[in-house]
């Protein structure tokens, strides 16, 4: 400003200042261009029987390829966040189920796909019924369809929420509750929602055979979540132990790096009857 208005110097904050707009502002353009231009990827990751860890569902988690970096990927929990704030994320959300739906039609022997979606769409009622028409258009039966809601924000209108959730099972598709007692998800929730699962937060599952609390709260989860005629499933399954663990305390399905790691090309893509060799 000093040296008048119609110039300029670039000085090292200045330069660091824009270049995080400029990020801020390709974040946006980036998951813009990658909805467009075919720069989204899905990953699958199997939910498996807990006690026969034959396959019950694939989950499709999104990344995003990087155009700066060719053969690169970027993963969900760098660009989510941004997409949340700008709502991009129903676009995001759409095209997974968009994608899932048509992978469902061309392998009528997959597993069901699960995917997840943002508690941002709680109030985009036209949701339920934009996976109903393609459910219908592609004739995949609602069953093979698992919707995963994940809580990023605490619920601002339970009755929203409420009416969402009624829509969606109106469709036919499994309802769950994504990272059941962690964050927002409270047991609330549970009166209030009604899910067909509730998938356990990670945070109760990493250290299961060490703490002692983390015992307490899955045992009831999967004792509450039995009597209430829901299933379980405990994400972030790490190790055999916590294997045993869940088993003994009726957790229905287990999910994680101890069973796979997402990949695109996993193998229940090509067969339901896909089934993980006992791990001894
Ligand atoms: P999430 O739905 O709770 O998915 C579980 C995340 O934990 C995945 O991370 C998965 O790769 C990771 N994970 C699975 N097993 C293990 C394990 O044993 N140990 C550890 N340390 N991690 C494990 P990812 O793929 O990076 O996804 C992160 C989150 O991004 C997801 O959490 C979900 O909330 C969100 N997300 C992913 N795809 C989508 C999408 O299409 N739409 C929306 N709205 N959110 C999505
Ligand atoms: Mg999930
Ligand atoms: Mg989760
Ligand atoms: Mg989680």
């Amino acid at each position: 400003k000093s040296a008048g208005k119609a110039t300029w110097r670039m000085y090292q904050a200045e330069r660091d200042a824009s270049r995080e707009m400029v990020n801020r502002l390709t974040w946006n353009e980036r998951i813009q261009q990658a909805l467009e231009h075919d720069g989204l990827v899905l990953y699958f990751q199997g939910i498996y029987e807990a006690r026969t860890l034959e396959v019950a569902h694939l989950e499709a988690l999104v990344r995003m390829k990087d155009s700066n970096n060719p053969g690169q990927i970027i993963p969900p929990g760098h660009f989510i966040p941004h997409a949340e704030k700008s709502g991009k994320i129903l676009d995001i959300d759409r095209w997974v189920i968009g994608e899932s739906i048509r992978l469902l039609a061309r392998n009528p022997h997959m597993p069901p796909v699960a995917v997840n979606i943002s508690g941002r769409s709680f109030d985009e009622t036209s949701l339920p019924s934009y996976i109903n028409d393609l459910l219908q258009e592609h004739e995949v039966r609602p069953e093979r369809l698992m919707v995963e809601l994940t809580e990023t924000a605490a619920v601002s209108d339970m009755r929203d929420a409420q009416r969402f959730i009624e829509a969606l099972r109106a469709t036919g598709c499994t309802v769950c509750l994504d990272d059941f007692g962690a964050g927002f998800s409270s047991f609330a929730y549970l009166k209030h929602l009604k899910a067909h699962v509730l998938k356990i937060d990670g945070l109760f599952i990493r250290d299961l055979p060490r703490d002692h609390d983390s015992q307490v709260f899955v045992k009831g989860m999967a004792a509450i979540a039995r009597d209430m005629g829901k299933q379980t499933v405990a994400e972030f399954v790490e190790n055999e132990e916590t294997l045993k663990m869940l088993v003994e305390f009726g957790v229905d399905m287990v999910q994680g790096y101890y069973l796979d790691k997402p990949t695109p090309d996993h193998p229940a893509l090509q067969n339901s009857d896909y089934r993980l060799m006992a791990h001894r």
